[in-house]
């Protein structure tokens, strides 16, 4: 069997596909086509993304017997802080515990020094061998289908017949160009730009300016959906999502006063890395044909969120397919599809949580609104965590869309943002813009907030 492209969804297919087969007492030969090493520094060794392994991934992946090792998580996350021109609020995990990791997916920054880390991607990529599978550094730029068989096509012009080719290329593989011209029935997703950015700074700055958390933004930047800076070791991640990301835009995002306070002061360190690629936002409609099936990216993931769970997800719903089911269209549709479209199926959801968001975030009395709600809920031990808990699910990718969602409606949440919007909307009048209501809550890293 063939796996086209080895980061997390084709590593995990792989991982799960000898796993399986190794207890039902099958044997599979597995080969994975991967032309990246992870070793290098920079964008050429890397699968571009922020590095955040969500809580609930983390913790599925312990109860699989896959244990993070310290020299792949770069720093352990424990809280998010909020950001915005109304005041900073911290979300603590609910546990305190620092059990979201920030890794690298290829061996760091272009200009880093090397040292003992090791790529997330890697390390997958090394589970998948230690079981079985073969790596062949080898690009795949075309698929022919020959008596119904896969056919594998090489930039060097030779090719390999296989019982099965599962595509795990991520988004931004020319691969996908090349199978949706063919008659396969194959749609790529819809996709939105993205940008990501990384500083080196030492570690005492790092501790000091951004701690263990990540820290989000709620700015009214129309264009930007979602942008965060993560700190790892002795790098600072900087991720944008949105439309029509250009430069001007990075620039005027970290330039604002609510980044900067997350740096020393002076000027910002020289970008030791960058890169723009697509992000998935959407879904093929059918990500499997006979023999063929799309993993991670290339088929479905979770919206601006969790890719990396998604890859885990569907790919080890694609493993259990081939194993117990087959390997048919209809094997497919009848087991793997499920998760699939239960994925999609969430993100519809998530699209109008994040409309929501979208509206609320767009007026000051309503940004004052939840960062005041936030703030005291964060203050008392015994109040409930409506908003936090809604807000640290939205950010950490940790809870499916449907349960944000179902959390919103709840009557405790829905009566405590409606008086927040009251008390914002009065308590800010005549206000200095710039001034802020939020002096309940802790400020970057702990400190209290004065706007
Ligand atoms: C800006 C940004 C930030 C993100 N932040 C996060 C985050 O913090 N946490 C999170 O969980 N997710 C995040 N994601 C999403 C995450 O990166 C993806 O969902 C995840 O990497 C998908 O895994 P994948 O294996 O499907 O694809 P990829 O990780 O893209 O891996 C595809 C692999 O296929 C190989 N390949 C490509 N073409 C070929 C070919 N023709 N032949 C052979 N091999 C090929 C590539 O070299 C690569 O190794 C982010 C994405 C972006 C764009």
């Amino acid at each position: 069997m063939a796996i086209v492209g080895g980061g997390p969804a084709g590593s995990f297919f792989a991982y799960f596909l000898l796993g399986l087969a190794d207890t039902m007492g099958l044997e599979l030969e597995v080969d994975i086509f991967e032309p990246r090493h992870f070793t290098h520094s920079g964008p050429a060794g890397c699968n571009h993304c922020g590095g955040i392994v969500s809580e609930s991934l983390v913790q599925l992946l312990a109860t699989e017997g896959i244990e993070l090792p310290p020299t792949v998580v770069q720093w352990g996350i424990d809280s998010y802080v909020l950001h915005s021109d109304v005041g900073t609020v911290r979300i603590d995990t609910p546990l305190r515990e620092k059990r979201i990791a920030a890794v690298f997916r290829g061996n760091g920054p272009r200009d880093a020094p090397l040292t003992d880390q090791e790529s997330f991607d890697r390390f997958l990529l090394d589970l998948a061998v230690e079981r079985g599978a073969r790596v062949v550094p080898k690009l795949v730029n075309g698929i022919e289908w020959e008596g119904g068989y896969p056919h594998l096509q090489h930039p060097d012009g030779t090719a390999e017949r296989y019982e099965l080719a599962a595509i795990g290329v991520g988004i931004n593989s020319n691969l996908l160009s090349v199978l949706e011209s063919s008659d396969i029935g194959y749609h790529r997703p819809k996709t939105t730009m993205t940008y990501i950015c990384e500083f080196l700074l030492d570690r005492e700055t790092i501790e000091k300016y951004l701690g263990t958390s990540m820290h989000v933004f709620l700015l009214d930047m129309p264009r930007i959906k979602f942008a965060a800076l993560i700190p790892k070791g002795e790098v600072v991640t900087m991720c944008m999502l949105g439309d029509e990301i250009d430069l001007e835009l990075v620039e005027s995002f970290l330039n604002s006063p609510e980044v900067r306070q997350c740096f020393p002061p002076g000027d910002l360190p020289a970008q030791a890395c960058n890169c723009s690629p697509l992000i998935n936002i959407g879904s093929t409609a059918q990500p499997f044909a006979d023999r063929l099936v799309f993993l991670g990216d290339s088929g479905v993931t979770r919206l601006y969120k969790d890719g990396i769970g998604a890859a885990y997800r569907t790919a080890k719903a694609a493993a259990t397919t081939v194993v117990f089911e087959g390997i048919s269209a209809e094997d497919f549709r009848k087991r793997f599809w499920k998760v699939s479209r239960s994925i999609s199926f969430d993100n519809a959801l998530g699209k109008l949580v994040f409309a929501v968001n979208d509206i609320l975030k767009k007026r000051r009395f309503s940004r004052r609104a939840i960062f005041r709600m936030t703030a005291l809920e964060q203050q008392s031990t015994t109040a409930p965590r409506h908003m936090s808990g809604v807000l640290w699910d939205l950010f950490t990718g940790s809870a499916p869309y449907r349960e944000v969602l179902a959390n919103t409606l709840h009557p405790g949440f829905i009566a405590h943002i409606s008086w927040n919007l009251v008390v914002s909307l009065f308590s800010g009048a005549g206000r200095r813009p710039g001034k802020s209501a939020i002096d309940e809550g802790r400020g970057t890293n702990g400190r209290s907030t004065e706007d």
